[in-house]
């Protein structure tokens, strides 16, 4: 949906370059502080009433320009990738929203391998309690894994999908132990602070695709929407282009917007492009990057998917895809860290498309095998992914259709993510198999952009400081999936939001806006 609105401010307080899961909290915690914040948005706006129930007509929630890959195992980009649009990811996320465990901060300190948050795990705690409560987080009454909860998930859990009853009959008869997984999807209608009322989940299965009730938590109508109730603007299609600099500080930004150039003077600048294009721009501007780091341990989970045929049927496009998980493999002997098992719903062309990547299927067979698409069930892990120099962001010589380089990323699987791969690709198939599984087949694959401009406490080996603050360029913040130091073997979007919402508070805090 094209907006109407033009730009109007050419100054801002604050000025946040893009509006996913790390640019939208942030902007509400600073604007309701009496901040004058400017959003900044290469996407458009796709409230809930524009989103059909067509994956392929949906298909400009992704960011779809062109990334080239390398290394030896090549990540595919396009509709595995980061969002565009006002919301970012979380506009075709599947919500789910587990916690990083205390244990995945401290990867060095267990493994001697990885590295070490420089945070607690108490650090984000009190901001998981509080964002679980403002999106209306579905969950179960008890979680068997991790500490114990300090507050209740605000909604019930979710009814299970066909592939997660499938999965839960699965482990059930291996001895796992299984959960309705944390969903930011609403069981219950719940009024939303700028927004109106957001109704309850219809289980039509389409979270990738967009939500049309508003159930689900994207960022628009959610944190979004609370900046706008507090002043914010937030200017859609406006893609921006450079950064601007005088001495050691940025003075604002420079961006495109219904195919004019402009510039926004700003105080404070807050990167939040995500883990490809965040780097992308310190890389062509040159800054920020006196550690050498910026573009480096480019992570991405492991995240072998496992399906099956089934003789009952499973339609897989119907009920909330993000149902079942277990954390019982968050500890592997012989592994570095562990994985998560996740149910997966899938819509009929993702699925026709994963299956031709995985298999090589086409034509007739092709055609015969979608004949059972209403019959097939998957699974799939997010594993740990291990911060490896090997694994990188670079700009290419090739340029995009506006003479920007394109950024090429290598990516190899080390030792332990493959030996992670095996051990879940074994145990899946043992869990599909006691299901009653007739037909498996496995599709290894990488999952989420991570990594590129670590957060950590040296300017020598990190792009920003454990607050998100630049080492090099005092009033350059970044909020986003880049700075993450290691993967954790959960779902990203969750602390992406509790870490938006540290930044602004130290923000505050210190004085720095
Ligand atoms: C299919 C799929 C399902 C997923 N499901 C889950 C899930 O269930 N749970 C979970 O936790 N995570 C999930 N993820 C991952 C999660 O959505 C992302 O990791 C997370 O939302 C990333 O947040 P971000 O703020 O780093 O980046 P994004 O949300 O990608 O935000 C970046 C924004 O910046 C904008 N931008 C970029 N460059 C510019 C520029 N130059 N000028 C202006 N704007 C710009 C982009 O348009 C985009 O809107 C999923 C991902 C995919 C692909
Ligand atoms: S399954 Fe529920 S949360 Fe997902 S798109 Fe449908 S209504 Fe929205």
């Amino acid at each position: 949906m094209e907006s109407t609105r033009t730009p109007s401010a050419v100054s801002a307080d604050v000025v946040v370059i893009g509006s996913g899961a790390g640019g939208a909290p942030l902007s509400a915690r600073l604007a309701r502080a009496g901040l004058k914040v400017t959003v900044l948005e290469a996407g458009l706006r796709h409230p809930p009433s524009s989103v059909a129930t067509d994956e392929v007509a949906q298909a400009g929630l992704f960011w779809m320009d062109e990334r080239l890959s390398a290394g030896r195992d090549p990540v595919a980009f396009g509709r595995n990738n980061s969002g565009c649009g006002v919301g970012g990811s979380t506009l075709h996320y599947t919500a789910y929203t587990p916690r990083a465990q205390p244990d995945d901060l401290r990867l060095h300190s267990e493994f001697g391998r990885g590295v070490d948050w420089p945070l607690d795990f108490g650090e984000l705690e009190r901001y998981y309690d509080e964002i679980e409560g403002f999106l209306g987080v579905s969950g179960p009454a008890e979680y068997p894994w991790g500490p114990p909860r300090r507050v209740p998930y605000p909604h019930p859990p979710l009814p299970l999908n066909g592939a997660a009853e499938l999965m839960q009959r699965g482990c059930e008869a291996l001895g796992l132990r299984t959960s309705a997984a944390a969903n930011a999807a609403l069981s219950r209608p719940q009024m939303q602070e700028g927004y109106g009322v957001r109704h309850a989940c219809t289980h039509r299965g389409f979270c990738q695709a967009g939500c049309a009730t508003g159930a689900k938590a994207t960022m628009d109508i959610t944190y979004l929407a609370l900046a706008e109730a507090h002043g914010a603007q937030l200017l859609d299609g406006s893609y921006v282009t450079g950064l601007r600099r005088s001495g050691s500080r940025l003075t604002g930004v420079e961006y495109v917007r219904g195919g004019k150039e402009h510039v926004l003077t700003a105080g404070t600048v807050v990167l939040s492009a995500g883990a490809i294009e965040t780097p992308r721009l310190l890389l062509e501007q040159g800054l920020a990057n006196r550690s050498g780091q910026v573009g480096r341990n480019f992570m991405a989970h492991t995240g072998i998917q496992i399906w099956g045929q089934f003789a009952e049927a499973v339609r897989p496009n119907r009920g909330i895809p993000g149902s079942l998980i277990s954390e019982d493999m968050h500890r592997v002997d012989g592994l570095v860290g562990g994985y998560l098992i996740q149910s997966i719903g899938v819509m009929p062309v993702t699925y026709a498309t994963q299956f031709v990547r995985g298999t090589g299927t086409w034509g007739h067979a092709l055609h015969e095998h979608m004949r059972g698409y209403n019959h097939v069930a998957g699974i799939n892990i997010l594993g740990e992914c291990l911060p490896s120099e090997q694994n990188f962001l670079e700009l290419s010589t090739e340029q995009d259709g506006r003479g920007r380089p394109k950024p090429r990323i290598h990516f190899s699987a080390g030792d332990n993510e493959r030996r992670m791969t095996e051990h879940a690709e074994a145990l899946m198939r043992r869990i599909w198999a006691a299901a009653g599984a007739q037909k498996v087949w496995a599709f290894p694959r990488a999952a989420h952009t991570i990594g590129t401009a670590r957060m950590g406490h040296d300017p020598a080996a990190s792009v920003v400081d454990p607050w998100g603050r630049a080492h090099d360029i005092r009033n350059l913040w970044i909020s986003d999936n880049s700075t993450f130091p290691s993967a954790l073997a959960a779902n990203p979007a969750l602390t992406i939001m509790a870490l938006s919402l540290r930044t602004a508070d130290h923000m505050l805090e210190q004085g720095a806006v």
